[in-house]
């Protein structure tokens, strides 16, 4: 962990040495006017018996004392702002090292994470490091510096004195730890009430219909009550016990009390003939400071170990791999896709992909069918090189993809994949996504191409319409909308996974024509569930299991008398009555 601390604070770590410093001056500054004060007293202390003051010395120590105040407030506040200097540095590198990052990432990465993991690495992680940088560092050498700084001195004047006034802090200190020690189990239970209750509410109000229909409500209501009512209870149970507790440590700790016992202490130490009276103000007036910065490290702490934390996610995300890209990249000579006898696995013991080959020319459409799990959306994810393959090669215009520049594949293949992805922004914005530069004129031709055009404009404000706000669509519309989007990009190789799984007869009738416009010169690779909407494609390729199993035109499949003959058959005797009319592929 230590080396890759040292690569995220390296570009700020003579600043952060200065924080350190400033800070340790700051403590020391801090403390000086206390023991002025003390060593006021005893030089005055003459006086009382008439005696002659040294006032040269006396003149000595309020000049110090007052140097020391300004120099204290000088340092305090030139750490305050060297601190929020480089924390301001510090997240702009990171934010941009983990954007920079988040672009050489295999695209497969994203499949399994969604935005709520990459808005953590970047809210949640750099804001908990800017804690420790702009607060936390000062916070902790203030509240170490000052207590050890005070003990040594109190040592030297008193050590009997000295060792009392340690005595609250230790109490504290071992209160402090107890409490924290039963904190985390009772966390964890907290955050399993919490689970157990939403589970139940969950249970109570989905499945409400289905429950009154079958005179269950009393079970699940039931089950909803008592939830509700253990998790009362345990938050009533563990707000009283903690709130003992601070009472306690509060007490311990209040400056009334400590004073009232280090004059106790102080007392005795007189009588007994231990200490000189002079010798007790020094205990009197720093010990009464020793608890409270230690008291205060207990938040400065949990800074720290929020900061610990989002550091070792930040650099398990940053120590990720990159997509390897090629010493001398090569650009495809045209726009053919070969897969070259491809096996695959998301990891080494399951293989998901066996064997499989295909070519798909320019200006045809190969479709891939088979059961749910088959491999189909891991095999067209190869194309764009979500993930690399186990074995054999996918290549574009010849040249194997992992020889291909990232931006230069991204510009060969365009993708539509199941996970419809709209941003909550206008329509128009959503489908220049792909070509920011695009002309409104642009947008409506993808648009209209993409059979969504008319839905569009039936929003009161068009194209301007805000996803999610004015703009709701269906899940086919939604997808046209990203068809749109694709097309825009104008790819010469296009993948749509599953374009018709949302789509009502409507749209799926518009989707047909928006596939059959998108094929004239590309290079098109679609997955569908509704056989009648590939009927009239150039090729299929039947997986099953990740074997590729069967190919050829849909005729040639069905004369087979094959594994897509009997799909064929089902799939007709399942569908005839949804079919929409004069739809044929
Ligand atoms: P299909 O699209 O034909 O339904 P998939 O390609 O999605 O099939 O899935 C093929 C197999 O790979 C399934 O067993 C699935 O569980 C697995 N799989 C899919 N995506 C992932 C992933 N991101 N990580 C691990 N396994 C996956
Ligand atoms: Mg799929």
């Amino acid at each position: 962990m230590s080396d890759r601390a040292e690569d995220f604070f390296a570009p700020v770590r003579s600043s952060l040495a200065g924080i350190v410093g400033l800070s340790l001056l700051g403590a020391v500054t801090g403390v000086v006017p206390f023991v002025a004060v003390v060593e006021l007293a005893r030089t005055l202390l003459p006086a009382l018996d008439g005696g002659a003051v040294d006032e040269r010395r006396v003149w000595a120590i309020v000049v110090i004392a007052v140097a020391a105040l300004f120099v204290g407030f000088a340092a305090a506040f030139t750490s305050a702002m060297v601190a929020h200097l480089v924390d301001a540095r510090l997240q702009l590198s990171l934010r941009q090292r983990i954007v920079r990052h988040l672009q050489r990432l295999p695209l497969g990465w994203f499949d399994t994470r969604t935005s709520g993991t990459v808005r953590k690495l970047v809210e949640n992680d750099v804001t908990a490091l800017h804690q420790l940088v702009a607060h936390a560092i000062q916070d902790v050498v203030t509240a170490i510096a000052v207590p050890v700084i005070c003990t040594v001195y109190l040592f030297t004047v008193q050590w009997q004195l000295a060792l009392a006034a340690l005595l609250p802090l230790v109490f504290a200190m071992v209160l402090y730890v107890l409490m924290m020690r039963g904190g985390v189990e009772k966390y964890r239970q907290y955050e399993s009430a919490i689970e157990r209750l939403s589970g139940a509410t969950v249970e109570f109000v989905h499945g409400i219909a289905v429950v009154k229909r079958f005179g269950q409500l009393g079970r699940s209501h039931r089950r909803y009550r008592d939830e509700t009512r253990d998790y009362v209870h345990f938050i009533g149970q563990w707000t009283r016990d903690s709130a003992a507790w601070f009472s306690v440590v509060e007490m311990v700790t209040s400056p009334v009390v400590v004073l009232v016992y280090l004059v106790a202490v102080g007392a005795w130490l007189v009588s007994a003939g231990t200490a000189e009276p002079i010798d007790v103000l020094p205990g009197l007036l720093l010990g009464l400071g020793l608890t409270g910065p230690v008291v205060k490290l207990g938040t400065s702490g949990q800074f720290l170990r929020n900061a610990t934390k989002a550091q070792q996610s930040l650099a398990g995300f940053l120590a990720l791999p990159p997509v390897p890209q090629a010493a001398s990249p090569r650009v495809p000579a045209g726009h053919d896709v070969d897969v070259e006898d491809v096996s695959f696995g998301y990891d080494e013991e399951h293989r998901v992909l066996h064997d499989i080959a295909v070519a798909c020319r320019p200006g045809t459409v190969t479709a891939l069918v088979g059961a749910s799990g088959s491999g189909k959306s891991t095999l067209a994810k190869l194309v764009p090189r979500f993930y690399d393959v186990s074995q054999g090669r996918v290549s574009i215009g010849d040249a194997d993809v992992r020889e291909i520049s990232s931006p230069e594949l991204y510009r060969s293949v365009g993708f539509v994949f199941q996970d419809v992805q709209l941003l909550r922004t206008s329509l128009r914005d959503n489908i220049r996504l792909s070509r920011p530069d695009a002309t409104d004129d642009e947008v409506e031709r993808a648009a209209r191409a993409a059979q969504i055009h008319d839905r569009i404009l039936r929003f009161d404000r068009g194209y301007d319409a805000v996803v999610g706000d004015d703009a709701n669509l269906s899940g086919g519309e939604a997808q046209r909308v990203t068809i749109a989007r694709a097309l825009l990009a104008d790819p010469p190789i296009l993948v749509l996974d599953e374009a018709t799984a949302f789509a009502d007869p409507d749209s799926e009738a518009a989707i047909q024509a928006a596939l059959s416009a998108l094929a004239a010169e590309r290079t098109v690779l679609v997955i569908a569930h509704r056989l009648h909407t590939i009927v009239g494609v150039d090729q299929i390729l039947v997986l099953d299991g990740g074997r590729g199993v069967e190919r050829g035109s849909h005729t040639e499949l069905v004369a087979a008398g094959g594994r897509f003959a009997r799909m064929w058959a089902d799939y007709q005797a399942n569908h005839a009555r949804s079919r929409p009319e004069g739809v044929h592929g």
